[in-house]
């Protein structure tokens, strides 16, 4: 059994590939204090629960990698920064490979971009998962506002025609006309709707608040973060944990799938 001191709360954790940082273990009523601790030192909610914009991941690009031909750590924060909090039908991946060499694996991704001498490749509707699928070149050698514009428009598309729990693969796939009537829409212009798609967006932009504040800053939410409502200061018996390489781990049965169990 893991013991925590009051003002440590003991989190399993761990960086991520998307540059997240994972947390893992906090019991309902603690979430409240841990927030406040994040946002007090910068941090943000990174909406691992969400159906939302999770990550966009990166390589070093051309901050450290000889092969780099554009700043793929730049492009990675600023789409970060605009796309973050973004309400859709399904999680939404991001990547931003500074060459060719594919170190972020943009094409695994709902959208992705890929750096060229010229400026960006921008492939979409790829992922991982269960299916997996290769993204698509939507359009290549665009310039950095150009591709940010193309973006908008495709998140924004695929937010409102999508059907709920529908990634942007299968949300392609089911496309009458697929890549080519995307590229119509969101490119060409075509329904002559990017314009509404753009200030869709931009509202989405001025709009953003971290979540983790907005329940700091209501009574009235924060009330909710208790393991029962009739006995708010009791915490969840039935919740405990072990120590795996020095974290918490949840203390469960070992799971019943025919190999050797390893020992913890
Ligand atoms: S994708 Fe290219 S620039 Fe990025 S780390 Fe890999 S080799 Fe370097």
């Amino acid at each position: 059994m893991v013991t925590r001191r009051p003002s440590c709360f003991g989190l399993y954790s761990k960086i991520t590939g998307g540059q997240r940082i994972d947390m893992f273990g906090a019991r309902v009523e603690q979430l409240p204090a841990i927030w406040r601790r994040l946002v007090d030192a910068g941090f943000e909610s990174g909406h691992a629960y969400g159906k939302s914009l999770r990550t966009v991941k990166s390589c070093v690009g051309t901050t450290w990698c000889r092969y780099g031909v554009q700043d793929s750590v730049g492009l990675a924060v600023a789409l970060e920064l605009r796309y973050r909090g973004l309400r859709s039908p399904h999680k939404i991946k991001s990547g931003v490979s500074g060459c060719a060499r594919e170190c972020a694996e943009a094409r695994a991704k709902d959208f992705g971009v890929i750096a060229t001498e010229n400026g960006w490749n921008l492939y979409v509707d790829g992922n991982g998962g269960f299916t997996p699928r290769h993204a698509e070149l939507l359009v290549s050698d665009v310039d950095t506002e150009t591709l940010v514009k193309i973006i908008d428009r495709f998140l924004m598309f695929y937010i409102r025609t999508a059907d709920r729990l529908q990634r942007t693969a299968p949300w392609i796939e089911a496309m009458e006309g697929g890549l080519d009537h995307l590229r119509a829409v969101i490119v060409d212009d075509s329904l002559g709707i990017c314009a509404d798609l753009e200030a869709a967006m931009e509202a989405h932009v001025a709009d953003y608040a971290d979540e983790w504040r907005g329940v700091l800053e209501d009574e009235e939410k924060l009330s909710r973060f208790v393991s029962f409502v009739n006995a708010p200061d009791t915490p969840d018996p039935t919740i405990t944990f072990v120590e795996e390489r020095g974290q918490p781990v949840p203390a469960r049965e070992p799971m019943l799938i025919g190999l050797p169990q390893v020992q913890r």
